[in-house]
């Protein structure tokens, strides 16, 4: 290893999408922030409409929101929900508030996505919709699970929110079910200082949603301006020159010390609170500026998934003979976008921990089986396979400026862990 090289190591397990030309972007057009007279948002969504196929989209605030929309159009009030139980709290929330009920279908292991066999067995009379959520980007089994909606006629929301430029054959996932949300927050592939977009095949779904959306405020300067400085801080603590001399150390030290304080600085599923109706600060538009970074990122989308894949099968073809991991399929066919490479074991903080010793950054996946916890104890299944994966999973990084050295370095870690050459 170069000198350089080992001063700028460890890299960050997390970088934000987007360049610094997307601040540059905000700047720019912080003389027009309140004005809208843009025409962004509309550019935006008639990309992804090209892009996807799909007939109709919207940009949404956040992608929850549009969950929320998707979901108020599609359903009766009361009727259930089958999903995922491995997904992020809020999204229950938004199916509550759509005056859903949830119904938690389990997962499967290697995956980490909803069972078809699942979803069948709990398709009833009462069933409104089913929603998938295509995790970590891997995508779900959508010919199967498709098959069995069809046959009843439910509709699929396609929760895509990690998962935008994810294909199965020449239909993008999110543009196969009957709606598809995309996510343009921080932690994801088009970094818009959030935002999202519903796409959907229906007009009447469409016009639901769009007749709400018509009626609400763009998302407010203040707002904004905060998110984009959390960002900001972000992007600086785990800015390399920073991040190896000072911010791993703190974060190491917070591991192998089991510092709570600082390790839940970087989770955000701790304290999951249910919510019957939503927050008014949900009830806004996304901005054009905001269109207008996410369509700055939509050109490097393509090779970003190129890059992470390469990742994926190093990750996969250097790990996948040790026995104490379960990992996830290696698809090279472009269904699988990768946003992370997650890795399942039995005692996952030792392995964390042996990782940050050895100077190696990484995560473990901070997301609860849904199923279990206390708010939404009303609607509580016992989803054995989600359980134990929501306490197994560590995520690598494939963020494409990470490089394919620290990759293999981790791969060497995990080896060495394992006791393997
Ligand atoms: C991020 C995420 C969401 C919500 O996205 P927001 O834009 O933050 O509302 C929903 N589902 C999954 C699986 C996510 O990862």
């Amino acid at each position: 290893m170069s000198l350089v090289t080992s001063l700028l190591s460890p890299k960050p397990r997390y970088r934000f999408y987007g360049s610094p030309r997307a601040y540059l972007s905000a700047l720019r057009h912080a003389a027009s922030f309140g004005s809208q007279r843009d025409q962004e948002l509309g550019r935006l969504e008639s990309e992804v409409r090209a892009l996807t196929g799909s007939p109709f989209a919207s940009c949404v605030p956040q992608a929850r929101f549009g969950i929320y929309l998707a979901l108020k159009a599609l359903i009766r009030p009361g009727q259930e929900v089958i999903m995922s139980p491995y997904t992020i709290y809020d999204v229950v929330n938004m199916v509550l508030a759509a005056g859903g009920r949830p119904v938690f279908a389990d997962i499967e292991q290697a995956s980490c996505n909803i069972s078809a066999d699942a979803i069948e067995s709990l398709i009833s009379e009462s069933t409104g919709a089913v929603m998938v959520t295509h995790l970590h980007g891997l995508a779900c089994d959508m010919n199967r699970i498709s098959a069995i909606c069809n046959a009843h006629n439910i509709p699929i929301v396609e929760d895509a929110a990690q998962a935008f430029g994810g294909r199965i054959g020449k239909q993008w996932l999110g543009a196969i079910g009957d709606v598809g949300i995309y996510s343009f927050g921080r932690a994801k592939n088009i970094n818009a200082f959030f935002g999202g977009m519903v796409i959907s095949k229906d007009p009447a779904v469409e016009d639901a949603i769009r007749s709400e959306l018509d009626q609400l405020p763009y998302e407010d300067t203040a707002r904004l301006v905060k998110r984009i400085g959390h960002c900001m801080a972000g992007d600086l603590m785990t800015l390399p020159a920073l991040f190896s001399p000072i911010t791993f150390n703190i974060f190491r030290y917070a591991a192998l010390n089991d510092v709570q304080s600082v390790n839940k600085v970087v989770q955000t599923e701790n304290n999951p609170v249910r919510r019957e109706e939503l927050p008014e600060h949900y009830f806004r538009r996304m901005t054009h500026l905001q269109a207008r970074i996410a369509r700055e990122q939509l050109e490097a989308l393509s090779l970003n998934t190129a890059v992470r894949t390469q990742y994926a099968k190093v990750y996969h073809e250097g790990l996948h003979d040790i026995p104490q991991l379960v990992l996830t399929p290696l698809r090279l066919d472009g269904s699988h976008i990768y946003l992370q490479f997650p890795i399942q074991t039995d005692d996952r903080w030792a392995l964390v921990r042996h990782l940050m010793q050895e100077g190696r950054d990484v995560a473990v996946q901070h997301m609860n089986s849904v199923a279990e916890l206390e708010p939404f104890a009303d609607f509580a299944r016992d989803c054995p396979v989600a359980r134990r994966v929501a306490d197994s999973v560590i995520l690598l990084p494939t963020y494409p400026r990470y490089g394919m050295h620290d990759v293999e370095q981790n791969v060497l870690s995990i080896r060495r862990y394992f006791g393997k050459p």
